[in-house]
């Protein structure tokens, strides 16, 4: 069960991440913390670069080095920018692919939770998997 303990713990720890960001362009730290089912916790940050479309946000950061480590089940992620922006387009389709359960709590600098939602509830009518099946030509 998610506790606001944990939720702490998560959003302390995107916090703890954002410190790491690389985002001399934008100014836009931003720090995520992916809880898994297995109860690993996988942090990013964002990592831009002067040729902008090789940008990478830090929750896809997080979920890549989650996937990279054989996890595919997420249970939460947190994430932390200066005034709580919420996860782009590209993010949620990313997070759409591993669930529409996941938990996404967005919180500010301070840690206050700004917005609480699932991914099904970030990402209305996503396109999934199952999309790509049961087609006919
Ligand atoms: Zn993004």
């Amino acid at each position: 069960m998610l506790t606001d303990e944990i939720k702490t713990q998560l959003i302390q720890a995107a916090s703890e991440a954002r410190q790491w960001a690389y985002a001399p362009y934008s100014n836009y730290p931003v720090g995520a913390a992916l809880l898994t089912a297995s109860g690993r916790v996988y942090d990013g940050v964002n990592v831009e670069s002067a040729a902008f479309p090789t940008t990478m946000c830090a929750e896809r950061v997080a979920i890549y080095k989650a996937v990279s480590e054989g996890e595919r089940n997420f249970v939460t992620l947190a994430v932390v920018t200066a005034n709580g922006g919420s996860p782009c387009g590209s993010c949620r389709q990313v997070l759409a692919e591993f669930g529409l359960d996941t938990l996404v709590i967005i919180a500010d600098a301070e840690g206050k939770i700004v917005r609480e939602m699932t991914v099904g509830e970030l990402v209305p009518v996503a396109f999934m998997p199952e999309d790509l099946r049961n087609v006919s030509s």
